[in-house]
């Protein structure tokens, strides 16, 4: 029996998530009191794989070949579920990311397995195995119970804390047969968006909207996030002007982010906008109109204009990096 926790790697690399993955892993394979094994897909050097071994897992499977070398669904989901079997896995877990939310519905149907999507805490119970998600586009909480033999939960990003237990790791390759017909549909080429920090990682985000009245005004918010290190984002209407491209766009119909710090500038607060970024774990909003909705859903705010706060925003910043 054990935990089993799939590991993403992203061109040979693990990211934070990866390590919040692990020691949450960790934390429930002690409360069951079985091991907690890593599983990572494709090219990755030893001394990331071992990496993992500082977070609590015991063993990493590593399957490598060139039919796995780029992500499929059908033919990853065959990979974890054969490396489940063979691991007694009690628990599978995924980060709650597209590949989490893609794999782990489709590993469910093959392990006849309940799951859980968005989970955002360590379970409540084990007999019975409840565990908390978040709804309604983080709106709510429900807390869920499993009643499957074999478990599969997806977890929320930014909603454990990494903790190291390091332990020696053991790496065991695996050259899976995966038949051709688990890859009818094959990623050819990819184009990635270079030189900018990927919104669903971000610690920060400064985020902008309409309120910036046009796209040559983004010069400021560009160099806030740069001082801070910030991933850019913007409200819908913003790309859909083509202001900014639309993968800056976040909420509803945009990416889901959980930065540790959210900047919502010229944003008013609409529901759809909220949806998709109101589990930041602080949001500071900097808005002219004081009855603009974000203000009731923000940590902070800043009534004013945009145009005066950005740069004294900027300016302050600067001078606290200077005084470090
Ligand atoms: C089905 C559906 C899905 C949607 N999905 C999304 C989504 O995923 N993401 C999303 O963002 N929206 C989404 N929307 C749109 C959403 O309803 C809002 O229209 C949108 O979020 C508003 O964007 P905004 O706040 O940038 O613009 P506005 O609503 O125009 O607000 C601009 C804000 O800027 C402030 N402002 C103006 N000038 C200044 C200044 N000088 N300084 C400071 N503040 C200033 C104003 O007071 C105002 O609050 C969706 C809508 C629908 C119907």
């Amino acid at each position: 029996m054990s935990v089993l926790v799939y590991t993403e790697n992203w061109d040979g690399k693990f990211k934070k998530a990866t390590w919040e993955l692990i020691s949450y892993g960790k934390a429930i394979a002690e409360q069951l009191g079985v091991p907690v094994f890593a599983l990572t897909i494709g090219d990755v050097a030893d001394d990331q794989l071992n990496e993992l071994g500082k977070y609590g897992a015991e063993k990493v499977y590593h399957v490598k070949g060139e039919k796995v070398s780029k992500f499929v669904a059908a033919s990853y989901t065959h990979a974890i579920s054969e490396v489940a079997k063979q691991v007694g896995a009690k628990v599978v877990m995924f980060d709650h990311n597209f590949t989490g939310r893609s794999l782990a519905p489709r590993l469910a149907v093959r392990l006849d397995a309940g799951t859980v999507s968005g989970v955002v805490a360590l379970p409540s119970s084990y007999e019975p195995f409840v565990v908390k998600r978040s709804v309604y586009s983080g709106k709510a909480f429900v807390e869920m119970q499993i009643d499957s033999e074999v478990k599969i939960l997806s977890l929320m990003p930014n909603s454990y804390k990494v903790s190291e237990n390091p332990i020696p790791i053991s790496i065991e390759a695996i050259d899976l047969d995966i038949a051709d017909e688990l890859l009818k549909a094959v990623p050819v080429r990819v184009e990635k968006i270079e030189g900018k920090i990927p919104l669903t990682e971000a610690e920060i985000i400064v985020s902008a909207g309409r309120g910036m009245k046009a796209s040559d005004n983004w010069g400021m918010i560009e160099e806030l996030a740069s001082i801070l290190g910030a991933g850019l984002a913007c409200s819908r209407p913003v790309s859909d002007e083509g202001w900014r491209g639309h993968d800056e766009h976040v909420g509803q119909t945009g990416k889901l982010v959980h930065p540790n710090l959210y900047f919502a500038i010229g944003i008013s607060g609409a529901i759809q906008h909220l949806a998709g970024v109101n589990s930041s774990k602080v949001m500071v909003a900097i808005n002219n109109d004081v009855e603009a909705p974000f203000f009731e859903a923000a940590h902070y705010g800043i009534v004013g204009d945009a145009f005066e706060i950005v740069p004294k925003l900027i300016e302050a910043v600067k001078e606290f990096k200077a005084a470090q």
